[in-house]
């Protein structure tokens, strides 16, 4: 790597941070503007009346993407940031009373699914084989390597990923292979929900994505200690003990280049030198706003958007035994509900509704004492102008009477302290555009090829990393898009 290099990234998300500390780590000089006073973007976290909550991500997974970072900057991730293993991914709780319990353990899985609902334990068990090769064998490659540079491709297991896939992957729906695998509506609607990982539909993303449930049934999913604002709070610190400095209230107004090549950046109206600029702004607003170049802003958005979400941040003045970490309550018509979703672009009156209660696991961070700190999320469409107001106070209600319904309590009365979340709230703390969580959906069979690249092929020492450019989508593949736009900062830097 040539001596001397300067980068600012723009925004400290948790792609940000990743990228800061790997840049720092292959010797460039690193700041960070965030326009936020906080960093760590959507994995951020408040409190209220007593009630401790993540306001964004809640499930963790794939931890070595985060020890990855801890090990190259030669610093013991113990001493920053822990976290345990989880035995239930999830308990799912359906309108005809049927609780099933998510084991993280693909054998035990079975088991619960062939005891509740009379599946077949090993299709089950068959089914977690094949999301663990097609994760291992295609999946990784999608994750690991730039789509758009051929020199590291050739490099990538090529051929075992194409004696693995098979036509219905690409051409059939998630929907259609887990009916082709299940016998059970509950079962299909169990591993249909994984479609909303990144955000899709999965009555049209493609079969491909039958890969995501390896990542909770055979990796397992974690629990980091402190919460997952922790995350946020280790990559902060391991980024300023690698030399790495922040401006925060500083929003980058524009992206300055001459012939072709990077020169710096406006922030706060102060002109900033720099030979690398790295945008962890959604890619959209990166053109539109800091490149001015709406054209190219415009063809971004053939792409079909991100779902988005509605959350309700309750302080509960009760235990629920019956609840775990995390819990779905779901959707009596799956299907209706993602065509009101994607189609009508708004919420269906049954919702599938997600509860993620972190005082299960660190009661005396997170609330006081015999009370919980629900945080309970419901899909919505990207932003396009509805009146959220009236949905939230609409969806609050249908809610509730779900919730009362399935848990057998009035839930009302027990509400203590309420803040809530809505898609206009998600792009106006993080510039993510329509409060799209993820960028671009992958509703279409060449979605994964068609998300933005790392690197900008016009201008040289642009990059792009975080939940809208490839690989997209949550946490692991936001620190994954860092590590390769890391390697090919090194490769285009290269003396
Ligand atoms: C409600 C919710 C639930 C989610 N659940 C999960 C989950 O369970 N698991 C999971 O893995 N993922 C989940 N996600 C998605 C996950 O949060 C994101 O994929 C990830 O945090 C995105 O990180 P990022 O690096 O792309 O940047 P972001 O978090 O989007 O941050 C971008 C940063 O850039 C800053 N910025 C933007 N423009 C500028 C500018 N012009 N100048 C300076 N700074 C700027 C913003 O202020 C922000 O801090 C969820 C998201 C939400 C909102």
């Amino acid at each position: 790597m040539k001596t001397d290099l300067k980068a600012v990234i723009i925004g400290s998300g948790v792609a940000g941070l990743a990228s800061a500390i790997r840049l720092s780590v292959q010797g460039v000089t690193v700041t960070v503007f965030e326009k936020n006073n906080y960093p760590g973007g959507k994995l951020s976290h408040f409190e209220k009346d007593g009630f401790h909550f993540d306001a964004g991500p809640s499930l963790f997974t794939q931890p070595q993407n985060i020890e990855e970072l801890f090990l190259l900057a030669g610093e013991n991730m113990a001493d920053y940031f822990q976290y345990e293993q989880v035995p239930l991914a999830c308990k799912y709780f359906y309108e005809d009373g049927t609780i099933i319990n998510a084991f993280t353990d693909a054998k035990k899985l079975g088991t619960e699914l062939a005891a509740k609902l009379g599946e077949d334990a090993g299709s089950v068990e068959e089914y977690l084989l094949q999301s663990k090769k097609l994760y291992k064998n295609v999946g990784s490659i999608f994750l690991n390597y730039s789509l758009h540079k051929i020199k590291p491709l050739f490099k990538a297991p090529l051929a075992k990923a194409i004696r693995t896939v098979k036509w219905k992957h690409l051409f059939s729906s998630m929907n259609d292979v887990n009916k082709s695998f299940f016998t059970k509506p509950q079962t299909v609607q169990l591993f249909n929900r994984y479609a909303t990982y990144n955000g899709s539909n999965p009555y049209k993303a493609p079969g491909m994505l039958c890969l995501i449930p390896h990542l909770e049934h055979n990796e397992g999913t974690f629990y980091p200690k402190g919460g997952m604002i922790s995350i946020t709070n280790a990559l902060y610190k391991l980024a300023l003990k690698k030399g790495v400095k922040f401006q925060f209230n500083k929003p980058v107004q524009r992206i300055i280049y001459n012939e072709g090549k990077i020169k710096g950046i406006i922030a706060n109206g102060e002109n900033i030198d720099a030979t690398i600029a790295v945008s962890n702004m959604d890619v959209y607003g990166t053109y539109k706003y800091l490149l001015n170049d709406g054209l190219t802003a415009k063809k971004l958005l053939k792409q079909e958007r991100s779902s988005s979400a509605l959350v309700f941040y309750w302080g509960i003045g009760k235990e629920f035994a019956q609840l775990e970490l995390h819990n779905i309550f779901f959707s009596e018509n799956y299907k209706a509900e993602f065509d009101h979703l994607f189609r009508s672009k708004t919420l269906y009156s049954d919702p599938t509704v997600y509860i993620n209660i972190t005082s299960k696991y660190g009661r005396a961070l997170n609330a006081p004492a015999g009370k919980e700190n629900w945080f309970v999320m419901v899909n919505a469409p990207a932003n396009t102008g509805q009146d959220w107001d009236t949905i939230k106070k609409q969806c609050r209600k249908n809610i509730i009477g779900k919730l009362n319904r399935l848990l057998k309590t009035d839930i009302e009365p027990l509400i203590e302290t309420e803040e809530t979340l809505d898609p206009i709230m998600i792009e106006d703390k993080t510039s993510s555009f329509m409060g799209s969580l993820y960028g671009t959906s992958s509703n279409s069979k060449m979605a994964a090829f068609m998300r933005h690249p790392n690197f900008s092929s016009k201008i040289k020492g642009l990059y792009f990393a975080g939940g809208s450019v490839h690989p997209g989508g949550g946490i692991p593949l936001c620190l994954l898009s860092a590590k390769i736009m890391s390697e090919i900062v090194a490769e285009d830097f290269s003396e």
